[in-house]
C-alpha cells in the first residue's frame, strides 16, 4: 500500500488476505484454471482434490514406475552433490 493512502477497514484488509491465498490452478472444463482457493495444506481446492480424505494413503506405491523420485533414491542425489562440492572446495584449498 502507498504510505499517502488511507488505510483500509479492518474488515476488507480480512478480505485482501483471502483474496491473496494461494489458488488452485487446476485445469477446469472451459480450458482455463481454477481460481478458487486451495485447501490449507494442500496444493488444490476442495473441489479438485484438496478435499479431507482424498487422494493415496502415505506410502503408496500404486503409481511406481523406476523410484527417480523416492526419497531414497533423492537423498542419494543429495549426498552425491554434496560430496562434490566438498571436493570443488577442496580443489580450491590445494591449487
Ligand atoms: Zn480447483
Amino acid at each position: 500500500m502507498k504510505s499517502n493512502e488511507r488505510p483500509r477497514a479492518p474488515a476488507l484488509a480480512a478480505l485482501d488476505e483471502a483474496q491473496a491465498a494461494p489458488r488452485c490452478g487446476a485445469k477446469t472444463r472451459s480450458g482455463g484454471a481454477c481460481r478458487a482457493p486451495a485447501v490449507t495444506g494442500r496444493r488444490r481446492c476442495r473441489m479438485h482434490g484438496g478435499a479431507p480424505g482424498s487422494g493415496a494413503p502415505l506410502g503408496n506405491q500404486n503409481a511406481r514406475k523406476h523410484g527417480r523420485y523416492s526419497a531414497a533414491a533423492k537423498e542419494e542425489r543429495r549426498l552425491v552433490r554434496s560430496l562434490i562440492r566438498e571436493m570443488r572446495a577442496f580443489n580450491g584449498t590445494v591449487r
